[in-house]
């Protein structure tokens, strides 16, 4: 329990500083920060790539429609958001929802990068291709389209913790295309093996 004091309070001093972060032009244009938030001692930590308009507006991760679709993927494998951990790239909105630039994403991706220490899931979920090429770096594997590795598990050591990794497509790009939502819910079965620690999957690297 000590133990999860420290992850909740850790956590909570982090988002402090993200809410005051300008480190990068982002800040600008956006009515507030958005850290992250969910089960600081979580097994299964998901990561976004960047605010929406509605996550601008409540300062909480995926919220909008694509969240919906994010908690009902969730719900099929038996969690909720308040069980997982949920995150992005980028924590603050990019002007009209454009995509993170690198310098954006270099600025940022420490807060991610000591999240994901503090919260030492034991799977990680990067959904869409920013965050899959991302935290793909670090094994290293490189991709051109995410459909090509979606759903592969990858093994690896993440800033001295074991954990698995699997890239999926981001929910939001399967909201209007019925066979990008089957890939989805086939990517999310694979995770719920995982989690369940049965994986029989492919596991590279
Ligand atoms: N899309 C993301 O990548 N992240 C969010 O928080 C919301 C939508």
């Amino acid at each position: 329990m000590v133990q999860e004091t420290g992850r909740e309070v850790a956590i909570e001093r982090l988002a402090a500083v993200i809410g005051e972060c300008r480190k990068c032009p982002l800040w600008e244009n956006t009515n507030r920060a958005v850290p992250g938030e969910g089960n600081p001692g979580a097994d299964l930590m998901l990561i976004g790539e960047a605010p929406g308009k509605q996550e601008d507006l409540t300062g909480r991760p995926f919220v909008g429609r694509a969240g919906k679709l994010l908690e009902t993927l969730l719900s099929g494998i038996g969690l909720s958001r308040q069980d997982v951990f949920i995150a992005n790239i980028v924590k603050h909105r990019p002007p009209g929802n454009r995509d993170p630039r690198d310098e954006e994403i270099r600025a940022c991706t420490p807060y991610l990068e000591e999240q994901i220490r503090i919260v030492a899931p034991k799977v990680i979920v990067m959904l869409g291709r920013h965050s899959s090429r991302y935290i793909l770096s670090f094994l290293p594997v490189e991709f051109e389209r995410i459909t090509e590795i979606r759903g592969t598990v990858y093994q690896g050591l993440l800033f001295g913790h074991p954990v698995r990794l699997i890239p999926t497509l981001h929910p939001a790009a399967a909201l209007y295309n019925p066979a990008y939502r089957e890939a989805l819910e086939e990517d999310f079965r694979t995770i719920g093996r995982e989690l369940a620690g049965v994986g029989g999957s492919e596991i590279r690297n």
